[in-house]
Formats: structure tokens, C-alpha cells, sequence
């Protein structure tokens, strides 16, 4: 068993880090305060060939690992945590599941841009009255010809300001069997798009609502039954959240450090006080305990699909840890920490919202549940009597 990177992954997570310190290091405090999708670090990263790391080189990725795209996305939070958006989509959100299991003519259409950081696609899951019950989603899609009519509204879509193309999850009929997905265009008839709201990591986004909008049935991306598919594409959505989560943790821990060395009360630097430092302590071990579960999960997932369990558990400690390192960091700096002055509160708050996103702390226990009792519990309550 060898727990050091190879000279490889050594080597790029280098090149990412100077990348970032370069050009994302300068404006990291107004680009995390600015709600819009950065489209110029977008951009910039596709340039840099971090956008698409573990897509095939034929269909403009760069036939790299999952693992890899953990590094890159961990070196640029390290130096710009906003940017570490931009990787994540590029990397890790619905661009991943898109590229699996689009058709050829999908991707022509649409992933060269994609992949550019020109275009933005946004996921649409979550509906008013199916969050963690995702299975409980009503939004439909019905056969008409040669067209499919979307019916329903979709909440809480990451990006959806901005995005140009949609991923929505959709019902085409009962049933979990019953579940699939289509692409739904900006601007297709019948598709509006609510108001921004903001929300406590600063990011806006946009209710989606779907009044017999009509697509072409060659939008459809996953068919009835497809729903496993994706919910295997989305474990590796999951670990874009759960390596930012961990890399904000290190932010932070980071910053509060170099300011415990420094900042000086009662005549000696804070780093003195025994109190402080066994916080430290407490933050490391919780830091590197946690990216070890993160880089199980990466390093055996095969071609990008990791492991249900592996994830669920690797999302917990990382999204735990990186909000409870964040805030004690804002702690540790005082009423600097508590501002706006440095990047240590955004860190907290965008890390809180990754233990409700992407499968909750409490849903994901349930799944790691699940394995340990090796059963299922249906979380709806029905026994095997009921109806
Ligand atoms: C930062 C962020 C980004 C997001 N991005 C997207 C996106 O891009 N696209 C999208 O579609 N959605 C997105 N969401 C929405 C997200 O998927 C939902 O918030 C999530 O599924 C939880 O649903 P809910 O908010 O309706 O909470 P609810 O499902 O109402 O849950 C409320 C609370 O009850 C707990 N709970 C529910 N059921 C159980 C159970 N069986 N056992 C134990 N506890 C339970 C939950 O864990 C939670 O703490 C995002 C949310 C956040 C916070």
C-alpha cells in the first residue's frame, strides 16, 4: 500500500497550482462575492486542459482519472476556492453523466462548448415536493409524435442563471422504472426561467418551470429505467462536493494557521496558546483522516464510477470536516475571520451547503446503513404488508 501521490500526479498537481497562483490567486476574494458563473476562468481553464480530465481525448477530454480531477480541483481551491466551481463543472456536475450517456449527436451539439467554457449546463433534480425523496419526482415527459412535452417545475438548480442547457430529470412514466432524463434548451417554448434568488453561499439560482414544453425526442438522454445510470453518474458529482468541502477545510485551516503564527495577544503569537494549538490538532487529524475516505473512493473508482458506499462515506467526513474546520478557523481569526476581508467565512458557508446537497448527511448515512445491516430500508415506511 503506498500513500504518496506518483511523480505523475505530483507533477500536475504542480502545474495546476501555479496555473492557479498565477491567475485565479489575484482575484479570489471578489470572484467568490461575485454570483455569476466565472465564464473567464471557464475559459482559461479549458485552455489549461482542466476542463473534461477524465472524458475520452476523441471526444475533446483528456483521457485522464478521477483522481486526477480531484487534485485539480483541490490545487485550485487551494488558491481561488470559487474557481473550484468551474472544475467542478467541467469535470464533475452533469457534464459527466452527459458525456457517458449522451448520443453521438447530443455531444456533437453541445459538449465541444461545454467543455470550452462557453456554454453552462445545469442540473435539474429536485423538485418542491421531492428533495431527498428524489424518487417521489413528478415532473413528465409525454410522448407527442415526434416531439416529448415537459410538464412540472424544478427547484435549487446550481448554475441555472446562467446555464444555456438543462439536464432535467423527468418521469416518463411509474414507478422508479418510470424515470429518465431529457435536454431542455434555454429559450425552448414553454420553458420559463424564475427570478434569481440568493442564497447563504452567495449563489443564485432560478426556479425552472415546464408548461407542455415541447423538445425534440432525440433531447432525450436517458429513457425510462435510466434513472440508475444516473444516480451511478452522480456518485461522481458527489465527490466534486466532497473534495471542495475538503479542500475549503484546508483553506481555512490554512489561513487561520499563518494568522495563529503572527497575530500576538497578551504579548505572544496566538500559535502559543495551548488552547489554540489543540484546535489545530483537532482540525488536522480531522483534515487527513477525512481526505484518506476521499482518496479511497477516487483511487478505486474504475473509468470514473466510484463505488455507492465508498462515496457516501467519503461525502460525510469530507463535508463534516470542511464545515467544522471553516468555522473553527473563523474562530481561531477572531472577528477578521467573521468578515468579509478574508476568503475563511465564504469557506464555511459554501462547505454547509454540501451537507445538504448532492445526498444529505443523514440520506447518505441511511446508504451507509444500508451496507452495514447489507438490507434495505425503505425510507417512505411501507412494510412489505402495506397496501
Ligand atoms: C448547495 C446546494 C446545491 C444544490 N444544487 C442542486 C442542483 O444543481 N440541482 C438540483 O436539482 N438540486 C440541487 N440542490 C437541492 C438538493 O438536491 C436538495 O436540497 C436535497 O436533495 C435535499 O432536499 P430538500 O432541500 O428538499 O430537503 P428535504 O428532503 O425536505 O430534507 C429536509 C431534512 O430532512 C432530512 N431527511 C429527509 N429524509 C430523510 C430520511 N429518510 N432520513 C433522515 N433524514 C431525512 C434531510 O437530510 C434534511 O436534513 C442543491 C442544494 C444545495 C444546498
Amino acid at each position: 500500500m503506498n500513500f504518496d501521490f506518483t511523480d505523475e500526479q505530483k507533477q500536475f498537481a504542480q502545474q495546476v497550482r501555479r496555473f492557479a497562483r498565477e491567475h485565479l490567486a489575484k482575484d479570489a476574494l471578489k470572484r467568490a462575492h461575485d454570483p455569476r458563473f466565472p465564464f473567464d476562468v471557464a475559459a482559461m481553464m479549458a485552455k489549461q486542459g482542466l476542463m473534461g480530465i477524465t472524458l475520452l481525448q476523441n471526444e475533446g477530454g483528456q483521457g485522464g482519472t478521477l483522481m486526477d480531477a480531484v487534485i485539480a480541483i483541490m490545487e485550485i481551491a487551494a488558491e481561488c476556492p470559487r474557481s473550484a466551481d468551474v472544475v467542478q463543472f467541467g469535470n464533475f456536475g452533469p457534464i459527466r453523466t452527459f458525456a457517458e450517456y449522451g448520443t453521438p449527436v447530443q455531444k456533437a451539439r453541445w459538449l465541444g462548448d461545454l467543455l470550452a467554457g462557453r456554454t453552462v449546463m445545469s442540473l435539474g433534480m429536485t423538485e418542491p415536493d421531492a428533495g431527498s425523496a428524489l424518487t417521489d419526482l413528478k415532473a413528465s415527459a409525454r410522448a407527442e409524435g415526434a416531439h416529448y412535452a415537459i410538464n412540472g417545475t424544478k427547484v435549487f438548480s446550481t448554475f441555472s442563471p446562467d446555464a444555456q442547457i438543462f439536464l432535467i430529470y423527468v418521469r416518463f412514466g411509474p414507478g422508479l422504472d418510470g424515470i429518465g432524463s431529457v435536454l431542455v434548451e434555454r429559450g425552448a417554448q414553454g420553458f420559463s426561467i424564475g427570478a434569481p434568488a440568493t442564497f447563504m453561499s452567495g449563489e443564485q439560482w432560478c426556479e425552472l418551470h415546464f408548461a407542455d414544453c415541447r423538445i425534440p425526442a432525440e433531447n432525450v438522454l436517458l429513457g425510462p429505467g435510466g434513472f440508475k445510470k444516473q444516480m451511478a453518474g452522480f456518485n461522481v458529482e458527489r465527490l466534486g462536493n466532497t473534495a471542495r468541502s475538503l479542500a475549503y477545510g484546508r483553506y481555512a485551516f490554512n489561513a487561520a494557521r499563518d494568522y495563529a503564527k503572527t497575530r500576538r495577544q497578551f504579548d505572544r503569537p496566538l500559535c502559543e496558546f495551548q488552547g489554540l494549538q489543540w484546535k489545530f490538532a483537532d482540525m488536522a487529524i480531522k483534515l487527513d483522516s477525512a481526505q484518506l475516505l476521499l482518496y479511497r473512493a477516487a483511487a478505486n473508482a474504475d473509468r470514473g464510477m466510484p463505488s455507492a458506499y465508498e462515496t457516501a462515506i467519503a461525502k460525510v467526513a469530507c463535508n463534516q470536516t470542511g464545515f467544522e474546520v471553516a468555522s473553527e478557523a473563523v474562530q481561531i481569526m477572531g472577528a477578521l475571520g467573521y468578515s468579509r476581508e478574508t476568503l475563511v467565512e465564504y469557506c464555511m458557508r459554501r462547505a454547509r451547503g454540501w451537507m445538504i446537497a448532492g445526498g444529505s448527511i443523514e440520506i447518505l448515512k441511511n446508504r451507509i446503513a444500508e451496507h452495514v445491516f447489507e438490507r434495505r430500508f425503505d425510507q417512505h415506511g411501507r412494510s412489505p404488508t402495506a397496501e
